[in-house]
Protein backbone atom coordinates (compact mmCIF):
# COMPACT_ATOMS: atom_id res chain seq x y z
CA UNK A 1 0.00 0.00 0.00
CA UNK A 2 1.69 3.67 -1.01
CA UNK A 3 1.11 7.36 0.41
CA UNK A 4 0.71 10.12 -1.35
CA UNK A 5 0.38 13.48 0.74
CA UNK A 6 -0.68 16.73 -1.34
CA UNK A 7 0.85 19.90 0.26
CA UNK A 8 -0.57 22.27 -2.19
CA UNK A 9 1.29 25.86 -1.27
CA UNK A 10 3.28 27.69 -3.59
CA UNK A 11 5.45 30.69 -3.48
CA UNK A 12 3.72 31.98 -6.93
CA UNK A 13 1.82 30.29 -9.35
CA UNK A 14 3.75 29.45 -12.42
CA UNK A 15 1.73 30.63 -15.72
CA UNK A 16 0.88 27.03 -17.15
CA UNK A 17 -0.07 25.46 -13.74
CA UNK A 18 -3.70 24.18 -12.94
CA UNK A 19 -2.64 22.18 -9.95
CA UNK A 20 -4.58 22.21 -6.71
CA UNK A 21 -2.34 25.13 -5.07
CA UNK A 22 -2.70 27.69 -2.49
CA UNK A 23 -0.29 30.72 -3.09
CA UNK A 24 1.20 31.63 0.38
CA UNK A 25 4.09 34.20 1.03
CA UNK A 26 4.77 32.26 4.67
CA UNK A 27 3.84 28.74 4.53
CA UNK A 28 0.57 27.63 7.49
CA UNK A 29 3.01 24.72 8.25
CA UNK A 30 1.34 23.75 11.63
CA UNK A 31 -2.16 24.62 10.36
CA UNK A 32 -1.19 21.72 7.34
CA UNK A 33 0.03 19.28 10.06
CA UNK A 34 -3.15 19.38 12.36
CA UNK A 35 -5.31 19.12 9.31
CA UNK A 36 -3.34 16.43 7.94
CA UNK A 37 -3.15 14.24 10.79
CA UNK A 38 -6.94 14.91 11.34
CA UNK A 39 -7.20 13.18 8.11
CA UNK A 40 -4.64 10.25 8.42
CA UNK A 41 -6.26 9.42 12.23
CA UNK A 42 -9.94 9.25 10.43
CA UNK A 43 -8.32 7.01 8.12
CA UNK A 44 -7.02 4.80 10.74
CA UNK A 45 -10.26 3.14 11.47
CA UNK A 46 -11.62 3.14 7.44
CA UNK A 47 -12.12 -0.79 6.32
CA UNK A 48 -10.52 0.01 3.23
CA UNK A 49 -7.61 0.81 5.13
CA UNK A 50 -7.50 -1.10 8.38
CA UNK A 51 -5.92 -4.53 7.32
CA UNK A 52 -3.73 -2.50 5.04
CA UNK A 53 0.13 -4.19 4.92
CA UNK A 54 3.14 -2.18 5.54
CA UNK A 55 3.64 1.13 3.45
CA UNK A 56 5.75 0.86 0.75
CA UNK A 57 6.28 4.25 -0.38
CA UNK A 58 5.20 7.91 0.45
CA UNK A 59 5.21 10.23 -1.84
CA UNK A 60 4.87 14.03 -0.72
CA UNK A 61 3.99 15.85 -3.93
CA UNK A 62 1.95 19.47 -4.50
CA UNK A 63 2.05 22.37 -4.88
CA UNK A 64 5.73 22.62 -3.37
CA UNK A 65 6.17 20.32 -0.25
CA UNK A 66 9.78 21.91 -0.05
CA UNK A 67 7.72 24.84 1.38
CA UNK A 68 6.76 22.94 4.44
CA UNK A 69 8.74 23.36 7.84
CA UNK A 70 10.93 20.83 7.42
CA UNK A 71 10.87 20.09 11.37
CA UNK A 72 7.11 19.75 11.02
CA UNK A 73 7.68 17.59 7.65
CA UNK A 74 9.67 15.21 10.53
CA UNK A 75 7.21 15.25 12.52
CA UNK A 76 4.73 14.48 10.10
CA UNK A 77 6.80 11.36 8.80
CA UNK A 78 7.46 10.14 12.24
CA UNK A 79 3.59 10.20 13.67
CA UNK A 80 3.08 7.99 10.45
CA UNK A 81 5.29 5.68 11.36
CA UNK A 82 4.55 5.50 14.62
CA UNK A 83 1.02 4.71 13.85
CA UNK A 84 1.91 2.16 10.83
CA UNK A 85 4.22 -0.07 9.76
CA UNK A 86 6.90 1.50 7.23
CA UNK A 87 8.82 -0.64 4.48
CA UNK A 88 12.66 -0.70 5.94
CA UNK A 89 13.49 0.05 1.93
CA UNK A 90 10.59 2.05 1.34
CA UNK A 91 11.07 4.88 -0.67
CA UNK A 92 9.96 8.21 0.55
CA UNK A 93 10.25 11.45 -2.28
CA UNK A 94 9.84 15.04 -1.98
CA UNK A 95 8.98 17.24 -4.59
CA UNK A 96 11.22 20.33 -4.67
CA UNK A 97 11.97 23.82 -5.60
CA UNK A 98 15.44 24.34 -6.59
CA UNK A 99 15.68 27.79 -4.20
CA UNK A 100 13.98 25.31 -1.27
CA UNK A 101 17.56 23.21 -1.08
CA UNK A 102 20.06 24.00 1.45
CA UNK A 103 22.28 22.30 3.41
CA UNK A 104 20.67 22.43 6.66
CA UNK A 105 17.55 21.68 4.93
CA UNK A 106 18.54 18.87 3.48
CA UNK A 107 19.84 17.60 6.74
CA UNK A 108 16.72 17.52 8.26
CA UNK A 109 15.04 16.16 5.14
CA UNK A 110 17.10 13.36 5.30
CA UNK A 111 16.92 12.98 9.27
CA UNK A 112 12.88 12.98 8.36
CA UNK A 113 13.80 10.19 6.19
CA UNK A 114 13.36 11.49 2.38
CA UNK A 115 15.14 9.44 -0.15
CA UNK A 116 14.47 10.56 -3.16
CA UNK A 117 14.18 14.02 -4.42
CA UNK A 118 12.76 15.38 -7.77
CA UNK A 119 13.43 18.57 -8.68
CA UNK A 120 11.03 20.91 -10.69
CA UNK A 121 13.90 22.31 -13.06
CA UNK A 122 11.72 22.76 -15.86
CA UNK A 123 14.26 24.44 -18.05
CA UNK A 124 18.04 25.82 -17.79
CA UNK A 125 17.08 28.65 -20.18
CA UNK A 126 16.47 32.03 -18.11
CA UNK A 127 13.76 33.23 -20.77
CA UNK A 128 12.25 29.91 -20.17
CA UNK A 129 12.07 30.07 -16.30
CA UNK A 130 11.39 33.75 -16.63
CA UNK A 131 8.05 33.15 -18.86
CA UNK A 132 7.22 30.24 -16.85
CA UNK A 133 7.17 31.77 -13.63
CA UNK A 134 9.52 30.10 -11.90
CA UNK A 135 11.12 31.24 -8.58
CA UNK A 136 14.11 30.06 -9.48
CA UNK A 137 17.62 30.49 -11.92
CA UNK A 138 19.09 27.62 -13.63
CA UNK A 139 21.67 28.05 -11.35
CA UNK A 140 19.89 27.08 -8.46
CA UNK A 141 19.05 23.90 -9.71
CA UNK A 142 22.32 22.98 -10.35
CA UNK A 143 23.27 24.13 -6.86
CA UNK A 144 20.43 22.34 -5.82
CA UNK A 145 21.70 18.98 -6.90
CA UNK A 146 25.48 19.30 -6.15
CA UNK A 147 23.81 20.02 -2.32
CA UNK A 148 21.81 16.83 -2.81
CA UNK A 149 24.98 15.28 -3.77
CA UNK A 150 27.25 16.83 -1.21
CA UNK A 151 24.79 15.26 1.31
CA UNK A 152 25.31 11.23 -0.09
CA UNK A 153 21.70 11.89 -1.87
CA UNK A 154 21.98 10.18 -5.45
CA UNK A 155 18.36 9.41 -5.94
CA UNK A 156 17.60 12.66 -7.61
CA UNK A 157 15.16 13.18 -10.20
CA UNK A 158 14.31 16.43 -12.54
CA UNK A 159 11.42 17.38 -14.04
CA UNK A 160 11.53 19.34 -17.91
CA UNK A 161 8.96 21.33 -19.91
CA UNK A 162 8.95 20.57 -23.58
CA UNK A 163 6.75 22.13 -26.34
CA UNK A 164 7.43 25.65 -25.57
CA UNK A 165 6.06 28.69 -27.35
CA UNK A 166 8.59 29.27 -30.15
CA UNK A 167 8.88 33.11 -29.53
CA UNK A 168 11.02 32.02 -26.25
CA UNK A 169 13.72 30.85 -28.55
CA UNK A 170 14.25 28.08 -25.45
CA UNK A 171 16.93 25.35 -27.09
CA UNK A 172 15.60 22.11 -26.11
CA UNK A 173 18.82 20.11 -26.52
CA UNK A 174 20.94 22.24 -25.12
CA UNK A 175 18.18 21.63 -22.25
CA UNK A 176 18.91 18.25 -22.44
CA UNK A 177 22.65 18.46 -22.42
CA UNK A 178 22.32 20.45 -18.84
CA UNK A 179 20.12 18.09 -17.41
CA UNK A 180 22.53 15.51 -17.99
CA UNK A 181 25.12 17.16 -16.86
CA UNK A 182 23.98 17.08 -13.31
CA UNK A 183 23.69 12.85 -13.60
CA UNK A 184 19.93 12.45 -12.44
CA UNK A 185 19.14 8.93 -11.45
CA UNK A 186 15.41 9.79 -13.48
CA UNK A 187 14.09 12.66 -15.64
CA UNK A 188 10.21 13.37 -16.01
CA UNK A 189 9.13 14.84 -19.13
CA UNK A 190 6.08 16.79 -19.65
CA UNK A 191 4.84 18.56 -22.61
CA UNK A 192 3.24 21.85 -22.38
CA UNK A 193 -0.56 21.94 -22.10
CA UNK A 194 -2.70 25.17 -22.48
CA UNK A 195 -5.05 24.69 -19.42
CA UNK A 196 -8.09 26.69 -18.77
CA UNK A 197 -7.96 29.80 -16.14
CA UNK A 198 -4.22 29.96 -16.48
CA UNK A 199 -1.95 33.21 -16.97
CA UNK A 200 -0.71 30.83 -20.20
CA UNK A 201 -4.37 30.23 -21.77
CA UNK A 202 -5.19 34.32 -21.40
CA UNK A 203 -1.91 34.87 -23.05
CA UNK A 204 -2.82 32.40 -25.93
CA UNK A 205 -6.53 33.95 -25.87
CA UNK A 206 -4.88 37.49 -26.52
CA UNK A 207 -2.79 36.40 -28.78
CA UNK A 208 0.34 36.97 -27.27
CA UNK A 209 2.05 33.55 -27.04
CA UNK A 210 1.41 30.78 -29.42
CA UNK A 211 1.99 27.25 -28.23
CA UNK A 212 4.06 25.13 -31.10
CA UNK A 213 3.18 22.89 -33.37
CA UNK A 214 2.06 20.09 -32.47
CA UNK A 215 4.82 18.14 -34.90
CA UNK A 216 7.82 20.52 -33.18
CA UNK A 217 6.64 19.01 -29.48
CA UNK A 218 6.56 15.50 -30.67
CA UNK A 219 10.27 16.56 -32.51
CA UNK A 220 11.22 17.34 -28.77
CA UNK A 221 9.79 14.28 -27.46
CA UNK A 222 11.60 12.03 -29.49
CA UNK A 223 15.19 13.41 -29.64
CA UNK A 224 14.83 13.21 -25.70
CA UNK A 225 14.29 9.53 -26.02
CA UNK A 226 17.35 9.11 -28.55
CA UNK A 227 19.54 11.35 -26.42
CA UNK A 228 18.43 9.77 -22.52
CA UNK A 229 19.06 6.04 -24.66
CA UNK A 230 22.11 7.10 -25.76
CA UNK A 231 23.38 7.98 -22.00
CA UNK A 232 21.43 4.80 -20.18
CA UNK A 233 18.17 5.96 -19.49
CA UNK A 234 15.25 3.94 -20.00
CA UNK A 235 12.22 4.98 -20.83
CA UNK A 236 9.88 3.26 -18.63
CA UNK A 237 6.83 5.28 -18.86
CA UNK A 238 5.55 7.93 -21.81
CA UNK A 239 6.80 10.82 -19.64
CA UNK A 240 9.64 8.89 -17.57
CA UNK A 241 13.03 7.92 -17.71
CA UNK A 242 14.98 6.28 -15.10
CA UNK A 243 19.09 4.53 -14.94
CA UNK A 244 18.62 1.28 -13.57
CA UNK A 245 17.47 0.82 -10.66
CA UNK A 246 15.96 4.36 -10.14
CA UNK A 247 12.34 4.31 -11.15
CA UNK A 248 9.96 5.86 -9.02
CA UNK A 249 8.32 2.51 -6.96
CA UNK A 250 5.54 5.06 -6.25
CA UNK A 251 4.47 6.03 -9.71
CA UNK A 252 4.97 2.57 -10.50
CA UNK A 253 1.98 1.72 -7.84
CA UNK A 254 -0.20 3.97 -9.83
CA UNK A 255 0.36 2.39 -12.81
CA UNK A 256 -0.08 -1.02 -11.65
CA UNK A 257 -3.64 -0.15 -10.10
CA UNK A 258 -1.87 -1.03 -6.30
CA UNK A 259 -3.71 0.37 -3.39
CA UNK A 260 -2.85 3.93 -2.13
CA UNK A 261 -3.95 6.04 0.21
CA UNK A 262 -3.94 10.09 -0.09
CA UNK A 263 -3.91 13.05 2.06
CA UNK A 264 -4.19 16.31 1.91
CA UNK A 265 -6.53 18.82 -0.25
CA UNK A 266 -7.14 17.09 -4.19
CA UNK A 267 -5.33 14.14 -2.94
CA UNK A 268 -7.19 10.52 -4.06
CA UNK A 269 -7.21 7.50 -2.69
CA UNK A 270 -7.78 3.87 -4.84
CA UNK A 271 -8.47 0.82 -2.64
CA UNK A 272 -9.70 -2.10 -5.18
CA UNK A 273 -13.14 -0.69 -6.91
CA UNK A 274 -13.47 2.19 -4.93
CA UNK A 275 -11.94 5.69 -5.85
CA UNK A 276 -12.33 8.89 -3.44
CA UNK A 277 -11.12 12.48 -3.73
CA UNK A 278 -10.49 15.57 -1.20
CA UNK A 279 -12.01 18.74 -1.31
CA UNK A 280 -9.58 20.78 -3.85
CA UNK A 281 -9.32 24.11 -1.95
CA UNK A 282 -7.12 24.55 0.93
CA UNK A 283 -9.12 26.26 3.09
CA UNK A 284 -11.90 24.30 2.83
CA UNK A 285 -10.13 21.02 3.42
CA UNK A 286 -8.44 22.96 6.50
CA UNK A 287 -12.16 24.53 7.70
CA UNK A 288 -13.66 21.03 7.44
CA UNK A 289 -10.60 18.99 9.10
CA UNK A 290 -10.91 21.96 11.94
CA UNK A 291 -14.31 21.33 12.43
CA UNK A 292 -13.62 17.18 12.90
CA UNK A 293 -15.81 17.07 9.57
CA UNK A 294 -14.61 14.59 6.32
CA UNK A 295 -12.70 16.28 4.22
CA UNK A 296 -13.82 13.97 1.06
CA UNK A 297 -15.83 15.47 -1.72
CA UNK A 298 -16.78 12.82 -3.61
CA UNK A 299 -16.25 8.75 -4.04
CA UNK A 300 -16.94 5.91 -6.43
CA UNK A 301 -17.58 2.24 -7.16
CA UNK A 302 -15.76 1.47 -10.50
CA UNK A 303 -17.17 -1.05 -12.81
CA UNK A 304 -15.57 -3.98 -14.07
CA UNK A 305 -15.50 -2.69 -17.45
CA UNK A 306 -14.05 0.28 -16.19
CA UNK A 307 -11.45 -1.54 -14.18
CA UNK A 308 -10.06 -3.17 -17.24
CA UNK A 309 -10.32 -0.50 -19.69
CA UNK A 310 -8.17 1.93 -16.94
CA UNK A 311 -6.25 -0.92 -16.59
CA UNK A 312 -5.24 -0.93 -20.49
CA UNK A 313 -4.59 2.64 -20.27
CA UNK A 314 -2.60 2.16 -17.40
CA UNK A 315 -0.55 -0.53 -19.17
CA UNK A 316 -0.05 1.16 -22.33
CA UNK A 317 1.84 3.85 -20.36
CA UNK A 318 4.57 1.88 -19.04
CA UNK A 319 7.01 -0.22 -21.25
CA UNK A 320 5.61 -3.64 -19.69
CA UNK A 321 2.35 -3.13 -21.85
CA UNK A 322 -0.46 -4.90 -21.86
CA UNK A 323 -1.65 -8.47 -22.82
CA UNK A 324 -2.17 -8.48 -26.83
CA UNK A 325 -5.57 -10.20 -26.50
CA UNK A 326 -6.61 -6.99 -24.45
CA UNK A 327 -5.76 -4.78 -27.70
CA UNK A 328 -7.22 -7.65 -30.16
CA UNK A 329 -5.75 -8.75 -33.40
CA UNK A 330 -6.82 -6.16 -35.29
CA UNK A 331 -5.92 -3.12 -33.49
CA UNK A 332 -1.90 -4.75 -32.78
CA UNK A 333 -1.59 -5.25 -36.17
CA UNK A 334 -2.27 -2.02 -37.13
CA UNK A 335 -0.26 -0.35 -34.32
CA UNK A 336 2.95 -2.57 -35.23
CA UNK A 337 2.56 -2.12 -39.10
CA UNK A 338 2.37 2.07 -38.04
CA UNK A 339 5.68 1.80 -35.86
CA UNK A 340 3.49 2.78 -32.88
CA UNK A 341 4.25 -0.67 -31.15
CA UNK A 342 5.78 -3.62 -30.90
CA UNK A 343 4.55 -7.05 -29.50
CA UNK A 344 6.71 -9.66 -27.60
CA UNK A 345 6.02 -12.75 -25.69
CA UNK A 346 1.78 -12.28 -25.73
CA UNK A 347 2.33 -8.82 -24.91
CA UNK A 348 1.88 -5.02 -27.18
CA UNK A 349 3.89 -2.01 -25.67
CA UNK A 350 3.63 0.32 -27.10
CA UNK A 351 7.25 2.57 -29.20
CA UNK A 352 7.44 6.71 -28.39
CA UNK A 353 5.81 7.23 -31.83
CA UNK A 354 2.82 5.22 -30.10
CA UNK A 355 3.02 6.95 -27.14
CA UNK A 356 2.80 10.08 -28.73
CA UNK A 357 -0.60 9.01 -29.92
CA UNK A 358 -1.62 7.00 -26.36
CA UNK A 359 -5.09 9.03 -25.85
CA UNK A 360 -5.87 8.42 -29.65
CA UNK A 361 -5.24 5.08 -29.36
CA UNK A 362 -6.94 4.32 -26.23
CA UNK A 363 -9.87 6.26 -27.91
CA UNK A 364 -9.48 4.02 -30.90
CA UNK A 365 -10.00 0.67 -28.91
CA UNK A 366 -12.87 1.99 -26.96
CA UNK A 367 -15.00 2.72 -30.24
CA UNK A 368 -14.38 -0.66 -31.25
S1 LIG B 1 5.62 25.18 -8.26
FE1 LIG B 1 4.49 23.49 -9.22
S2 LIG B 1 2.53 23.40 -8.15
FE2 LIG B 1 3.46 25.40 -7.65
S3 LIG B 1 2.59 26.80 -9.12
FE3 LIG B 1 4.52 26.05 -10.00
S4 LIG B 1 3.93 24.24 -11.25
FE4 LIG B 1 2.19 24.73 -9.89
Amino acid sequence: VHLYIHVPFCARKCSYCDFAIAVRRITPSGRFLDAVLWEWQAWQTHPAWVDSPELETIYLGGGTPSRLDPEILGELLGRIRSDRPVAAAAEVTLEANPDDVTPSRVALWMEAGINRYSLGAQSFSPAALEWMHRTHSADQTARAVGVLHASGIRNVSLDLIYGLPESIQRNWADDLEEALSLSPTHLSLYGLTVEPRTPVARWVTRGESTPPPERRAAEEYLAAHERLASSGYHHYEVSNAARPGFRSAHNQAYWGRHPYLGLGPSAHSSFGQTRSWNVREWEEYQKRAAAGERTVAGSEMLSADEIALEELYLGLRTCQGVPEASVGPGPAARWRDEGWAVAESGRIRLTPEGWLRLDALVASLTRC
